[in-house]
């Protein structure tokens, strides 16, 4: 059997697989920039061409100042001609902290002896997910540790949980899991109970690395975890979602390994991955800053690299980082990011925040809630989306590739953004934002050129405004 095969045993440690680390470090030492070539690649990339290893590795190494203002100002245009103003919000739900393995980087590890374990139980799950309601959230990604007691049965269930919970107006209309890697058959089980996307980061594609900071428990297997994707879509789960918690190696490096790993799922399953996640290292109880900090700089320029590499695929900015680098970093080309949330456990049904790092797996960076993200979004025209449709509509996977490959998506999400901002304003909101809100709503409107698919929004709009829910195209 080779590691190709998405049904790699977990004992297997063969380490070939499509993560060829001398080819990405001689990429990254040959392919140097020049003015043309750095022109062309961007061109390429705005024709929303997904681009190939060595074009990733060129814009990597650029350090003219104007060939950097290039790549952040075309990571800009392709974010607004693909993804528009749109910028889709989601809620974290941590659901339990009890865990095998001994993530250095991470509170949860089972070292961590100072960590309180908590699972929440399915009135407190219920409980959380009405005080996510309470205030407009629409998506939730639920978030695991690594434990037997999180089977596929328990992840099922509490998905099955997340759908049902109705508090007034409210409802989670797409539940996206995090949790630790699974076999074909248990992923077949998630899949069953209607999960939206299953996201499992890498942490370091760097193998060396990886066995450093992963030294025990299931999580130390590198090849288990790096085939984790295949086996998902194996089973026929449509979206997935890859990460690298940067810190661990060098950023560079990293970046050419998820572009590596879309190629690999595209080539191999006509899907690339729906999401990329790019989370920084954050301090948490007792652990030590890794070696390979991205500063803010390097930051921005890895994710207007990523922006361009993979035009088609979501990009993922949480609440890790600041609000004011949230606020720079969103333009380069995030398309989802978190809002009003609390990485405790336990944490949205309490009034204030408190934090609290014995049951936070690290600190969060943005703290504001919900409302007052969405306030600045719009206030830096933005419009924030709940939208689901695509995955309720069945464009996922394949289908979803062929809208989002020609950058069709604006056809659908703009005006499912604009509906499920004005069923926010009409549920949630508070004067103001409501007033900034029709504004958005009014500016967004004007801008749609199809005038049938306009007055269509327009007539969508009124039957939310005389209380309809949920109409989307
Ligand atoms: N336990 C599962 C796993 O490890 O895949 C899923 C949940 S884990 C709680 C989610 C992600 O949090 C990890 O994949 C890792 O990238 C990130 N993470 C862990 N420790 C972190 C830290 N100190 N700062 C920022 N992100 C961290
Ligand atoms: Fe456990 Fe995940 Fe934290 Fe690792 S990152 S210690 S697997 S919760």
């Amino acid at each position: 059997m080779t590691v190709e095969n998405a049904s790699i045993r977990k004992d297997d440690t063969t380490t070939t697989s499509f993560i060829d680390e001398k080819q990405i470090e001689s990429l990254l030492h040959d392919c140097q920039p020049t003015p043309t070539s750095v022109q062309r690649i961007i061109a390429r990339s705005l024709s929303k061409q997904r681009l190939e290893l060595d074009e990733v590795a060129t814009l990597l190494n650029i350090e003219d100042p104007e060939q950097l203002d290039a790549v952040f100002t075309a990571a800009r245009e392709l974010k607004q001609s693909i993804y528009g103003n749109r910028i889709v919000l989601f809620a974290p739900l941590y659901i339990g902290n009890d865990c095998v393995n001994d993530c250095q980087y991470c509170g949860f590890r089972r070292s961590n002896r100072e960590a309180q374990r908590v699972t929440l139980n399915q009135a407190e799950v219920r409980a959380e997910i009405e005080a996510l309601e309470r205030v407009g959230h629409k998506r939730l990604i639920l978030v695991f540790g690594e434990h037997p007691r999180y089977s596929a049965d328990f992840i099922a269930d509490m998905t099955r949980l997340a759908y049902s919970v109705r508090q007034g107006p409210g409802g989670i209309r797409r539940v996206n899991i995090n949790a630790a890697p699974l076999t074909v058959e248990d992923y077949r089980q998630v899949a069953a109970a209607g999960i939206g996307t299953y996201q499992v980061f890498q942490e370091t594609y760097h193998r060396a690395t990886y066995e450093r900071y992963h030294p025990a428990g299931t999580k130390s297997n590198f090849n288990w975890r790096l085939h984790a994707h295949d086996r998902a879509l194996e089973a026929g789960l449509e979206d997935v979602g890859i990460g690298v918690l940067f810190g661990l190696y060098e950023w560079r490096f990293e970046v050419m390994s998820l572009v590596a790993h879309a190629i690999h799922l595209e080539e191999k399953y006509k899907v690339g991955p729906h999401t990329i996640s790019f989370p920084r290292f954050q301090a948490a109880q007792s652990v030590t800053a890794p070696d390979y900090m991205v500063c803010d700089e390097e930051f921005k320029r890895l994710v207007a690299v990523l922006r361009l590499a993979v035009p088609y695929t979501g990009l993922i900015l949480t609440a890790r980082e600041s609000a004011a680098v949230r606020n720079e970093v969103i333009e380069l080309g995030c398309s989802q990011i978190d809002a009003g949330s609390r990485l405790e456990l336990g944490g949205y049904r309490q009034e204030a925040h408190d934090q609290n790092l014995e049951r936070e797996q690290f600190q969060l960076g943005d703290d504001r809630s919900l409302e007052e993200v969405i306030m600045e979004l719009l206030e830096r025209n933005y419009c924030p989306s709940f939208c689901t449709a695509c995955y309720r509509l069945g464009r996922t996977g394949e289908e979803f590739m062929k809208i989002a490959i020609p950058g069709s998506i604006q056809q659908f999400c703009t005006p499912n953004a604009l509906l499920t901002l004005k069923e926010y304003l009409k549920n949630y909101a508070t004067a103001n934002t409501k007033s900034s809100g029709e504004e958005v709503l009014k500016t967004q409107l004007a801008k749609i050129a199809d005038s049938r698919l306009q007055r269509e929004i327009v007539n969508r709009l009124k039957r939310i405004e005389l209380g309809e829910r949920d109409l989307y195209f």
